[in-house]
């Protein structure tokens, strides 16, 4: 498909979203960033104090990953990682995506059903994502249906990965913003730049699903022809 430019019909409007989305994230965070709260917290120091009125704190460390917006949370090792700016930022934008992955945390703690299956389907779908590509790209060189089709079925499982992995990021925000204002880390006043940054993140996670739903559709032609 790479060589075929119908390809890019169907997928240009989507990675346009995506590029779009991740511009936004980076200047929303770094105009963000300017602007201090009005605590002395920095963004792991908020991780940690909301871990531990969860119990959690115990059980999850916190570590400073060196990769620019890296921040996650590795529920196989029960490690939040913060970027260098969220992990002694004192910002409100530092303190949202910091309380972001403590959702994942309590998620995770809490065994949030759509997280459990989003945790099931990531064996198959990270299979998928390559044994995918190299079936379809073998299927439409010796034009074998067959070969196309199981490629289709490999890679719907990234699609249905991502599909449930969208309410999952929405949630660990919605856990965020409520947590940061309940427990007094930041005013309703500063929660605007709170919300601009999460939505941001969350836009490149709805434009990364829409470039595979596409990708998906395109295949789904391809077969068709
Ligand atoms: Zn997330």
């Amino acid at each position: 498909m790479i060589f075929d430019p119908t390809y890019f019909l169907y997928v240009l409007p989507a990675l346009a979203l995506s590029l779009w989305a991740q511009v936004k994230v980076k200047s929303t965070f770094a105009k963000a960033s300017r602007t201090t709260t009005s605590t002395r917290w920095s963004g792991a120091e908020v991780a940690q104090r909301i871990l531990a009125s969860f119990g959690l704190d115990r059980d999850v460390r916190i570590e400073e990953t060196k990769t620019k917006l890296g921040d996650h949370y590795d529920p196989r090792n029960k490690v939040l990682r913060l970027s260098p700016d969220v992990y002694h930022g004192n910002s409100a934008a530092a303190f949202g995506v910091a309380a972001h992955e403590v959702g994942h945390a309590i998620q995770h703690a809490k065994k949030y059903p759509l997280l459990v299956v989003r945790n099931m389907i990531v064996p198959l779908a990270g299979f998928g994502s390559n044994a995918s590509i190299f079936l379809i790209i073998i299927g439409m060189l010796i034009q074998s249906a067959g070969l196309l089709v199981f490629g289709i079925i490999l890679f719907s499982t990234v699609v249905l990965f991502q599909i449930v992995n969208l309410p999952v990021e929405f949630d660990a925000s919605a856990r965020a913003k409520k947590l940061l204002v309940e427990q007094g880390y930041l005013q309703p006043a500063e929660m605007p730049m709170v919300n601009k940054m999460l939505n941001a993140a969350a836009l490149t996670y709805v434009a990364a699903t829409l470039t595979s739903i596409m990708t998906l559709i395109y295949y789904i032609s391809v077969l068709r022809r």
